[in-house]
């Protein structure tokens, strides 16, 4: 029986890579029936919001979505769009990894990682006071008082929470992803030394979780001291875990050193939903023009299809992606050595040749 997935083209350059994926996954021999609702900028007009709740409740339903980038329109009301989805549905863990293909342009060969991170709260849960306002004037005062610390009446205020219970979650997903993809070690990332109450929490859950996983070697790694150890020796590292900025920080890191967000995976996942999307956003100045690279919505696509058992599917279609690049011939402007070659092609070209590539092999 085929298995109901959401569909979710977004906007910008999101219609373009979808509609390619969604062929190759077909190619792949995937029993996929694809339920597509609309959601971003170009929904705003006609449903008064880039969110319908139609969409939340089509995820919730089929509990795995494929979602290409979606913008978030000034003055939609939201942060993110994104941001929002993945707080609505408690996807808490954002998987991104970052593996080296070759033919891929890059200072370095030898990088397999994957960052896992804290996907809903933090410096991403939203709770913010703007500059200037009385609440924020009182929250200021309040604060001093607790504190005996002097905080500038002209500051804005972002709360960073940080929760034993998401801290807690993300950590074990790390540890049971580390187990069930044959990984070998698991690093939590943080500034515990000076944010000894938000960083401190999650360094010390971290702590504790690893004791239950004595198979899984733990360490951890202050987050400035990791971006220089990635940058230096890469190849030392497997699974990251995070919390939300840092996260997001480091896998953009990540895929830098393989090669680039046209190249980068990820997925959403929580206990019983997972959404998959491409590292990267809509591009709006790439829109229409059948020219960025489909790789990183492909390659979520991949991680999508094992997610639901596809395994065959998902092999052979990443197989003949990674044989594409390999080649180096039928690829997006952002794989050839410059950025102008002229004999990079588009959008949907890539995704033939990948097409081609997995009935070669078959
Ligand atoms: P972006 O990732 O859309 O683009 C930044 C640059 O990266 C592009 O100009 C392009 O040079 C390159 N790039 C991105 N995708 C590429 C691809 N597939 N192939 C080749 N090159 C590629 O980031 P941005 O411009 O900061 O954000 C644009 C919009 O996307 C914003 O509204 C933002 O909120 C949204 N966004 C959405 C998501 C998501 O849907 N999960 C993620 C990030 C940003």
């Amino acid at each position: 029986m085929a298995k109901r997935v959401t569909l979710i083209k977004g906007d910008g350059v999101g219609p373009e890579i979808a509609d390619v994926t969604v062929e190759c996954v077909g190619a792949a021999g995937a029993d996929i029936e694809w339920v597509e609702v609309e959601a971003g900028a170009d929904v705003v007009e006609r449903e008064g919001t880039p969110l319908p709740d139609k969409v939340l409740d089509s995820i919730r339903d089929t509990k795995a979505a494929l979602k290409a980038p979606i913008t978030t329109p000034v003055g939609s009301g939201f942060r993110s769009v994104n941001v929002a989805i993945r707080q609505a549905l408690g996807l808490y863990a954002c998987v991104r990894p970052s593996k080296y293909y070759a033919g891929v342009r890059s200072r370095y060969q030898d990088v397999d990682l994957v960052v896992i991170r804290e996907n809903t709260e933090g410096l991403y849960a939203g709770v913010e006071f703007k500059q200037g306002e009385k609440e924020t004037l009182d929250i200021i005062e309040r604060m001093e008082a607790a504190t005996g610390k002097r905080i500038p009446r002209d500051s804005g205020l972002s709360v960073k929470p940080i929760s034993v219970g998401a801290s807690d979650a993300v950590v074990r997903f790390a540890f049971n992803y580390a187990r069930q993809n044959g990984r070998s070690k698991v690093t939590a990332v943080h500034k515990a030394n000076i944010l000894k109450f938000s960083d401190g929490l999650f360094l010390d859950v971290a702590r504790k979780v690893a004791k239950e996983f004595p198979d899984v070697e733990f360490e951890d790694r202050i987050i400035d001291n990791m971006c220089m150890q990635l940058v230096q020796k890469p190849e030392l590292y497997d699974v990251m875990v995070l919390p939300n900025l840092y996260g997001d920080i480091i896998s953009d890191l990540c895929a830098g050193l393989v090669g680039g967000l046209g190249i980068a995976p990820g997925a959403n996942i929580g206990d019983e939903i997972a959404v998959f999307e491409a590292v990267h956003g809509s591009a709006p100045k790439y829109k229409g023009l059948n020219k960025v690279n489909p790789t990183a919505l492909i390659l979520s696509s991949v991680m999508m299809l094992r997610h639901i058992g596809e395994r065959e599917a998902a092999d052979r279609l990443e197989s003949a992606t990674a044989a594409v690049i390999a080649e180096g011939k039928d690829v997006t402007y952002d794989l050839k050595p410059n950025r102008d070659d002229p004999t990079a092609v588009g959008t949907k070209e890539m995704g033939r040749a990948i097409i081609e590539k997995m009935k070669q092999v078959i």
